[in-house]
Protein backbone atom coordinates (compact mmCIF):
# COMPACT_ATOMS: atom_id res chain seq x y z
CA UNK A 1 0.00 0.00 0.00
CA UNK A 2 1.31 3.50 -0.77
CA UNK A 3 2.28 6.14 1.58
CA UNK A 4 -0.39 6.96 4.32
CA UNK A 5 -3.00 10.37 3.23
CA UNK A 6 -0.37 13.45 4.63
CA UNK A 7 -4.11 15.38 5.42
CA UNK A 8 -6.01 12.46 6.80
CA UNK A 9 -8.65 13.80 5.69
CA UNK A 10 -8.49 16.98 7.25
CA UNK A 11 -7.54 20.42 6.15
CA UNK A 12 -6.98 22.11 9.73
CA UNK A 13 -10.46 21.62 11.09
CA UNK A 14 -11.69 21.56 7.55
CA UNK A 15 -12.97 18.34 5.96
CA UNK A 16 -13.65 14.83 7.77
CA UNK A 17 -16.24 12.54 7.11
CA UNK A 18 -19.70 13.37 8.24
CA UNK A 19 -22.00 10.79 6.47
CA UNK A 20 -24.23 8.23 7.54
CA UNK A 21 -22.22 4.93 9.06
CA UNK A 22 -23.39 2.70 6.21
CA UNK A 23 -21.10 4.56 3.56
CA UNK A 24 -17.97 4.70 6.12
CA UNK A 25 -16.79 1.09 4.61
CA UNK A 26 -16.95 2.13 1.00
CA UNK A 27 -15.47 5.15 1.92
CA UNK A 28 -12.57 3.44 3.40
CA UNK A 29 -12.40 1.08 0.28
CA UNK A 30 -11.91 3.88 -1.64
CA UNK A 31 -9.43 5.37 0.03
CA UNK A 32 -7.21 2.05 0.06
CA UNK A 33 -7.34 1.69 -3.32
CA UNK A 34 -6.46 5.09 -4.05
CA UNK A 35 -3.66 5.53 -2.00
CA UNK A 36 -3.03 1.57 -3.85
CA UNK A 37 -3.33 2.99 -7.25
CA UNK A 38 -2.17 6.63 -7.32
CA UNK A 39 1.16 5.88 -7.17
CA UNK A 40 1.24 2.37 -9.27
CA UNK A 41 3.24 1.93 -12.37
CA UNK A 42 0.81 0.42 -14.65
CA UNK A 43 -2.45 2.62 -13.63
CA UNK A 44 -0.58 5.78 -14.35
CA UNK A 45 0.86 4.91 -17.59
CA UNK A 46 -2.57 3.80 -18.38
CA UNK A 47 -3.95 7.25 -17.24
CA UNK A 48 -1.80 9.00 -18.79
CA UNK A 49 -2.35 7.25 -21.99
CA UNK A 50 -5.96 8.58 -21.83
CA UNK A 51 -4.77 11.93 -20.60
CA UNK A 52 -2.45 12.41 -23.78
CA UNK A 53 -4.18 10.61 -26.50
CA UNK A 54 -8.05 10.73 -25.49
CA UNK A 55 -8.29 14.35 -23.40
CA UNK A 56 -5.64 16.18 -25.20
CA UNK A 57 -3.01 16.62 -22.80
CA UNK A 58 -0.73 18.34 -22.26
CA UNK A 59 -2.59 21.91 -22.84
CA UNK A 60 -0.22 24.74 -23.55
CA UNK A 61 0.34 27.62 -21.22
CA UNK A 62 -0.68 30.42 -23.67
CA UNK A 63 1.18 33.90 -23.47
CA UNK A 64 -2.27 36.00 -23.89
CA UNK A 65 0.17 39.17 -26.14
CA UNK A 66 -2.41 41.58 -27.09
CA UNK A 67 -4.68 41.13 -23.38
CA UNK A 68 -1.09 42.14 -21.97
CA UNK A 69 0.16 44.65 -24.17
CA UNK A 70 -3.55 46.75 -23.14
CA UNK A 71 -3.40 45.98 -19.23
CA UNK A 72 0.69 46.43 -18.77
CA UNK A 73 1.43 42.74 -17.95
CA UNK A 74 2.66 39.50 -18.70
CA UNK A 75 -1.04 37.12 -18.53
CA UNK A 76 -0.56 33.82 -19.78
CA UNK A 77 -3.77 31.70 -20.14
CA UNK A 78 -3.66 27.69 -18.83
CA UNK A 79 -5.51 26.34 -21.86
CA UNK A 80 -7.95 23.73 -20.06
CA UNK A 81 -10.46 25.31 -22.66
CA UNK A 82 -8.87 22.87 -24.95
CA UNK A 83 -9.46 19.44 -23.51
CA UNK A 84 -12.27 16.99 -24.65
CA UNK A 85 -15.89 17.95 -23.86
CA UNK A 86 -14.28 21.55 -23.31
CA UNK A 87 -12.62 21.79 -19.77
CA UNK A 88 -10.74 20.56 -17.25
CA UNK A 89 -13.19 18.38 -15.67
CA UNK A 90 -12.33 15.87 -17.70
CA UNK A 91 -8.92 15.24 -15.42
CA UNK A 92 -10.75 13.79 -12.83
CA UNK A 93 -13.44 11.87 -14.32
CA UNK A 94 -10.75 9.66 -16.09
CA UNK A 95 -8.78 9.66 -13.07
CA UNK A 96 -11.69 8.08 -10.84
CA UNK A 97 -12.97 6.28 -14.02
CA UNK A 98 -10.06 4.16 -14.25
CA UNK A 99 -10.02 3.78 -10.18
CA UNK A 100 -13.25 2.60 -10.56
CA UNK A 101 -12.23 -0.04 -13.31
CA UNK A 102 -8.86 -1.52 -11.09
CA UNK A 103 -11.41 -2.06 -7.74
CA UNK A 104 -13.79 -4.03 -10.24
CA UNK A 105 -17.14 -1.57 -10.38
CA UNK A 106 -19.43 -2.19 -12.72
CA UNK A 107 -21.28 0.75 -12.51
CA UNK A 108 -20.58 4.44 -12.19
CA UNK A 109 -22.91 7.28 -10.82
CA UNK A 110 -22.05 10.96 -10.55
CA UNK A 111 -24.48 13.52 -9.68
CA UNK A 112 -24.43 17.24 -12.75
CA UNK A 113 -25.56 20.58 -12.46
CA UNK A 114 -25.88 21.95 -15.74
CA UNK A 115 -24.68 19.05 -17.81
CA UNK A 116 -20.80 19.47 -17.75
CA UNK A 117 -19.59 16.96 -15.27
CA UNK A 118 -22.38 14.36 -16.02
CA UNK A 119 -21.03 14.90 -19.72
CA UNK A 120 -17.59 13.96 -18.98
CA UNK A 121 -18.57 11.55 -17.03
CA UNK A 122 -20.48 9.12 -19.80
CA UNK A 123 -17.43 10.02 -22.01
CA UNK A 124 -14.90 8.17 -19.67
CA UNK A 125 -18.40 5.20 -18.92
CA UNK A 126 -18.03 5.07 -22.84
CA UNK A 127 -14.47 4.91 -22.94
CA UNK A 128 -14.15 2.37 -20.34
CA UNK A 129 -17.43 0.91 -20.51
CA UNK A 130 -18.46 1.14 -17.96
CA UNK A 131 -22.49 1.46 -17.74
CA UNK A 132 -22.97 4.99 -15.93
CA UNK A 133 -25.97 7.10 -14.58
CA UNK A 134 -26.06 10.79 -13.68
CA UNK A 135 -28.47 12.08 -11.25
CA UNK A 136 -30.00 15.68 -12.29
CA UNK A 137 -32.23 18.22 -10.91
CA UNK A 138 -35.53 17.73 -12.76
CA UNK A 139 -35.46 22.05 -13.49
CA UNK A 140 -31.46 20.95 -14.41
CA UNK A 141 -32.82 18.72 -17.09
CA UNK A 142 -35.61 21.15 -18.09
CA UNK A 143 -32.91 24.13 -18.45
CA UNK A 144 -30.59 21.78 -20.62
CA UNK A 145 -31.69 19.75 -22.87
CA UNK A 146 -28.84 19.31 -25.28
CA UNK A 147 -26.52 18.10 -22.85
CA UNK A 148 -28.90 15.68 -21.39
CA UNK A 149 -29.12 14.69 -24.68
CA UNK A 150 -25.28 14.64 -25.39
CA UNK A 151 -25.24 12.22 -22.19
CA UNK A 152 -27.40 10.05 -23.83
CA UNK A 153 -25.49 10.00 -27.11
CA UNK A 154 -22.74 8.10 -25.01
CA UNK A 155 -25.02 5.71 -23.39
CA UNK A 156 -25.38 7.78 -19.95
CA UNK A 157 -28.70 7.21 -18.50
CA UNK A 158 -29.81 10.58 -16.78
CA UNK A 159 -31.86 10.29 -14.39
CA UNK A 160 -34.17 13.31 -13.45
CA UNK A 161 -34.50 14.41 -9.60
CA UNK A 162 -37.42 15.75 -8.11
CA UNK A 163 -36.57 16.84 -4.87
CA UNK A 164 -35.50 20.05 -2.44
CA UNK A 165 -35.19 23.04 -5.02
CA UNK A 166 -34.77 19.65 -7.36
CA UNK A 167 -31.00 21.38 -8.97
CA UNK A 168 -27.44 20.38 -8.13
CA UNK A 169 -27.57 19.98 -4.26
CA UNK A 170 -30.69 17.64 -4.62
CA UNK A 171 -28.58 15.47 -7.42
CA UNK A 172 -26.36 14.98 -4.59
CA UNK A 173 -28.25 14.14 -2.07
CA UNK A 174 -29.81 11.75 -4.36
CA UNK A 175 -26.32 9.99 -5.86
CA UNK A 176 -25.40 9.48 -2.14
CA UNK A 177 -28.42 7.89 -1.74
CA UNK A 178 -27.78 5.70 -4.59
CA UNK A 179 -24.25 4.84 -3.48
CA UNK A 180 -25.81 3.49 0.13
CA UNK A 181 -27.86 1.02 -1.71
CA UNK A 182 -25.18 -0.05 -4.25
CA UNK A 183 -21.74 0.17 -2.73
CA UNK A 184 -21.24 -3.19 -4.03
CA UNK A 185 -20.81 -2.82 -7.57
CA UNK A 186 -20.95 1.07 -7.81
CA UNK A 187 -18.91 4.09 -7.68
CA UNK A 188 -20.00 7.28 -7.20
CA UNK A 189 -17.68 9.71 -8.96
CA UNK A 190 -17.86 13.01 -7.42
CA UNK A 191 -16.98 16.20 -9.55
CA UNK A 192 -15.18 18.79 -7.52
CA UNK A 193 -12.98 18.67 -4.39
CA UNK A 194 -15.77 18.57 -2.23
CA UNK A 195 -17.61 15.45 -0.21
CA UNK A 196 -16.18 13.43 2.33
CA UNK A 197 -12.68 12.36 2.31
CA UNK A 198 -11.10 11.08 0.32
CA UNK A 199 -12.67 12.63 -2.12
CA UNK A 200 -11.27 16.52 -1.70
CA UNK A 201 -7.90 14.75 -1.84
CA UNK A 202 -8.19 12.65 -4.58
CA UNK A 203 -9.96 15.16 -7.12
CA UNK A 204 -6.74 17.58 -6.02
CA UNK A 205 -4.53 15.05 -6.91
CA UNK A 206 -6.09 14.22 -10.48
CA UNK A 207 -6.07 17.93 -11.13
CA UNK A 208 -3.03 18.73 -10.02
CA UNK A 209 -1.87 17.83 -13.67
CA UNK A 210 -2.60 21.66 -14.54
CA UNK A 211 -0.04 22.85 -11.46
CA UNK A 212 2.36 20.56 -12.77
CA UNK A 213 2.37 21.58 -16.47
CA UNK A 214 2.10 25.05 -15.67
CA UNK A 215 5.38 24.96 -13.36
CA UNK A 216 7.29 23.15 -16.18
CA UNK A 217 5.85 25.76 -18.96
CA UNK A 218 6.13 28.77 -17.14
CA UNK A 219 10.31 28.03 -15.72
CA UNK A 220 10.42 27.27 -20.16
CA UNK A 221 8.68 30.41 -21.34
CA UNK A 222 9.99 32.93 -18.24
CA UNK A 223 13.03 31.10 -16.55
CA UNK A 224 11.03 31.72 -12.99
CA UNK A 225 7.80 31.24 -11.11
CA UNK A 226 4.74 33.29 -11.69
CA UNK A 227 3.89 36.12 -9.34
CA UNK A 228 0.53 35.42 -9.29
CA UNK A 229 -2.14 32.39 -10.33
CA UNK A 230 -5.66 33.32 -10.74
CA UNK A 231 -8.39 30.79 -10.90
CA UNK A 232 -12.16 30.58 -10.48
CA UNK A 233 -13.67 28.91 -8.07
CA UNK A 234 -17.18 26.89 -7.73
CA UNK A 235 -16.93 23.76 -5.87
CA UNK A 236 -13.00 24.39 -6.27
CA UNK A 237 -11.10 21.53 -8.66
CA UNK A 238 -9.50 23.44 -11.15
CA UNK A 239 -8.04 26.14 -8.71
CA UNK A 240 -7.03 23.74 -5.90
CA UNK A 241 -5.53 21.55 -9.63
CA UNK A 242 -3.14 24.38 -10.45
CA UNK A 243 -2.39 25.98 -6.89
CA UNK A 244 -1.64 22.49 -5.69
CA UNK A 245 2.24 22.71 -6.92
CA UNK A 246 2.56 26.90 -5.65
CA UNK A 247 1.31 25.95 -2.58
CA UNK A 248 4.69 26.35 -0.90
CA UNK A 249 6.36 28.83 -3.14
CA UNK A 250 4.98 31.48 -0.54
CA UNK A 251 6.08 34.13 -2.87
CA UNK A 252 3.27 33.15 -5.73
CA UNK A 253 0.44 34.79 -4.49
CA UNK A 254 -2.90 32.54 -5.37
CA UNK A 255 -6.29 34.09 -6.21
CA UNK A 256 -9.53 32.43 -6.06
CA UNK A 257 -12.58 33.98 -8.05
CA UNK A 258 -15.48 33.23 -7.07
CA UNK A 259 -18.94 33.72 -8.61
CA UNK A 260 -20.30 37.08 -7.01
CA UNK A 261 -24.05 36.65 -8.69
CA UNK A 262 -25.86 40.18 -8.34
CA UNK A 263 -23.46 40.56 -5.80
CA UNK A 264 -21.62 38.89 -2.51
CA UNK A 265 -24.83 41.01 -0.10
CA UNK A 266 -27.41 40.95 -2.83
CA UNK A 267 -28.76 37.33 -1.52
CA UNK A 268 -28.23 36.21 -5.27
CA UNK A 269 -24.58 34.66 -5.10
CA UNK A 270 -22.38 31.70 -5.54
CA UNK A 271 -19.59 33.30 -3.52
CA UNK A 272 -19.55 30.87 -0.69
CA UNK A 273 -16.18 31.77 1.04
CA UNK A 274 -16.85 35.78 0.92
CA UNK A 275 -20.81 35.56 1.84
CA UNK A 276 -20.56 31.65 3.69
CA UNK A 277 -20.13 30.46 7.44
CA UNK A 278 -18.70 27.47 8.74
CA UNK A 279 -21.17 24.29 7.91
CA UNK A 280 -21.51 20.91 6.78
CA UNK A 281 -22.46 20.48 3.32
CA UNK A 282 -22.91 16.82 1.49
CA UNK A 283 -19.77 14.93 3.98
CA UNK A 284 -17.73 17.82 4.93
CA UNK A 285 -16.57 20.83 7.04
CA UNK A 286 -16.10 24.17 5.16
CA UNK A 287 -17.73 27.25 4.37
CA UNK A 288 -21.56 27.37 3.30
CA UNK A 289 -24.06 29.52 1.91
CA UNK A 290 -26.75 29.18 4.99
CA UNK A 291 -29.48 30.67 6.92
CA UNK A 292 -29.23 31.33 10.58
CA UNK A 293 -30.69 28.29 11.37
CA UNK A 294 -28.33 25.92 9.30
CA UNK A 295 -30.83 25.66 6.17
CA UNK A 296 -29.11 25.78 2.78
CA UNK A 297 -29.48 28.84 0.73
CA UNK A 298 -29.80 28.58 -3.07
CA UNK A 299 -26.58 29.80 -4.55
CA UNK A 300 -26.87 31.84 -7.67
CA UNK A 301 -24.36 32.43 -10.39
CA UNK A 302 -24.49 33.02 -14.43
CA UNK A 303 -22.44 30.35 -15.00
CA UNK A 304 -23.64 26.83 -13.57
CA UNK A 305 -20.59 25.86 -12.58
CA UNK A 306 -19.87 28.16 -10.24
CA UNK A 307 -23.63 28.29 -8.91
CA UNK A 308 -22.96 26.00 -5.50
CA UNK A 309 -23.77 26.52 -2.09
CA UNK A 310 -20.49 24.90 -0.75
CA UNK A 311 -17.07 24.75 -1.66
CA UNK A 312 -14.15 22.15 -1.29
CA UNK A 313 -12.59 22.24 2.31
CA UNK A 314 -9.15 23.05 1.47
CA UNK A 315 -10.11 26.37 -0.10
CA UNK A 316 -11.90 26.90 3.38
CA UNK A 317 -8.39 25.98 5.16
CA UNK A 318 -6.54 28.65 2.60
CA UNK A 319 -8.72 31.31 3.22
CA UNK A 320 -8.51 31.59 6.76
CA UNK A 321 -4.63 30.71 7.01
CA UNK A 322 -4.19 33.59 4.19
CA UNK A 323 -2.03 31.16 2.20
CA UNK A 324 -4.70 31.64 -0.37
CA UNK A 325 -6.86 35.10 -1.29
CA UNK A 326 -10.35 34.81 -2.29
CA UNK A 327 -12.54 37.28 -4.20
CA UNK A 328 -15.75 37.38 -5.87
CA UNK A 329 -16.99 38.88 -9.50
CA UNK A 330 -20.62 39.60 -10.31
CA UNK A 331 -22.53 38.36 -13.28
CA UNK A 332 -22.30 41.42 -14.89
CA UNK A 333 -18.12 41.60 -14.60
CA UNK A 334 -17.73 38.10 -15.46
CA UNK A 335 -19.86 38.73 -19.03
CA UNK A 336 -16.70 41.69 -19.38
CA UNK A 337 -14.31 39.32 -18.66
CA UNK A 338 -16.05 37.40 -21.59
CA UNK A 339 -15.78 39.80 -24.22
CA UNK A 340 -12.53 40.92 -23.15
CA UNK A 341 -11.03 37.68 -24.36
CA UNK A 342 -12.84 37.05 -26.90
CA UNK A 343 -12.17 40.29 -28.45
CA UNK A 344 -8.53 40.83 -27.38
CA UNK A 345 -7.48 37.27 -28.24
CA UNK A 346 -10.04 35.07 -29.84
CA UNK A 347 -10.60 32.94 -27.21
CA UNK A 348 -13.77 32.62 -25.93
CA UNK A 349 -13.76 31.20 -22.57
CA UNK A 350 -16.23 29.89 -20.49
CA UNK A 351 -18.24 31.35 -18.26
CA UNK A 352 -16.87 30.16 -15.41
CA UNK A 353 -13.42 30.84 -16.50
CA UNK A 354 -14.84 34.28 -17.62
CA UNK A 355 -14.90 35.44 -13.38
CA UNK A 356 -10.98 34.68 -13.35
CA UNK A 357 -10.23 36.93 -16.83
CA UNK A 358 -12.68 39.68 -14.97
CA UNK A 359 -10.28 39.36 -12.19
CA UNK A 360 -7.24 39.41 -13.37
CA UNK A 361 -8.26 42.59 -15.77
CA UNK A 362 -8.68 44.42 -12.17
CA UNK A 363 -5.74 43.51 -10.71
CA UNK A 364 -3.78 44.19 -13.70
CA UNK A 365 -5.42 47.87 -13.63
CA UNK A 366 -3.87 48.04 -9.88
CA UNK A 367 -0.65 50.25 -10.21
CA UNK A 368 0.89 47.84 -7.43
CA UNK A 369 0.41 44.43 -9.90
CA UNK A 370 1.84 46.42 -13.07
CA UNK A 371 4.54 44.33 -15.22
CA UNK A 372 3.60 41.20 -13.02
CA UNK A 373 3.82 37.70 -14.18
CA UNK A 374 0.25 36.14 -14.07
CA UNK A 375 -0.86 32.91 -14.73
CA UNK A 376 -5.23 32.66 -15.08
CA UNK A 377 -6.67 29.01 -15.36
CA UNK A 378 -8.92 28.86 -18.27
CA UNK A 379 -10.69 26.18 -16.65
CA UNK A 380 -12.71 25.51 -19.97
CA UNK A 381 -14.56 27.09 -23.11
CA UNK A 382 -17.79 29.14 -23.80
CA UNK A 383 -19.62 26.85 -26.83
CA UNK A 384 -21.96 25.73 -24.03
CA UNK A 385 -22.57 29.29 -22.89
CA UNK A 386 -23.05 30.79 -26.33
CA UNK A 387 -27.25 31.01 -25.55
CA UNK A 388 -26.62 32.63 -22.17
CA UNK A 389 -24.11 35.23 -23.12
CA UNK A 390 -26.28 35.90 -26.53
CA UNK A 391 -29.69 36.71 -24.05
CA UNK A 392 -27.77 39.15 -21.98
CA UNK A 393 -26.31 40.59 -24.80
CA UNK A 394 -29.97 41.32 -26.12
CA UNK A 395 -28.84 39.55 -29.28
C1 LIG B 1 -17.46 22.93 -13.48
C2 LIG B 1 -16.62 24.05 -13.95
C3 LIG B 1 -15.99 24.94 -13.05
C4 LIG B 1 -16.18 24.89 -11.56
O1 LIG B 1 -15.75 23.75 -10.94
P1 LIG B 1 -14.42 23.69 -10.04
O2 LIG B 1 -14.53 22.38 -9.39
O3 LIG B 1 -14.47 24.84 -9.09
O4 LIG B 1 -13.28 23.80 -10.96
C5 LIG B 1 -15.16 25.92 -13.56
N1 LIG B 1 -14.99 26.06 -14.89
C6 LIG B 1 -15.58 25.25 -15.78
C7 LIG B 1 -15.34 25.47 -17.23
C8 LIG B 1 -16.43 24.22 -15.35
O5 LIG B 1 -17.02 23.42 -16.24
Amino acid sequence: MGDKMITNGKFGKYGGIFVPELLIPALEELEIAFLKYKDDKKFNAELECYLREFAGRPTALYYARNLSQKLGCKIYLKREDMLHTGAHKINNTLGQGLLAKYMGKTRLIAETGAGQHGIATAVVGALLEIPTEVYMGSEDVERQKLNVFRMELSDAKVLPVYNGSCTLKDAINQAFRDWIANVETTHYLIGSTMGPHPYPSMVKHFQSIIGKETKKQIYEKEGKLPDTIIACVGGGSNSIGIFSQFLKDENVELIGVEGGGDGVNSGRTGATLSAGTEGVLHGSLSFVLQNDDGQIREAHSVSAGLDYPGVGPEHSYLKVTGRANYVAITNEEALRGFKLLSQYEGIIPALESAHAVAYAEKYAKNEENKGKTIVVNLSGRGDKDMFIVAEKMGC
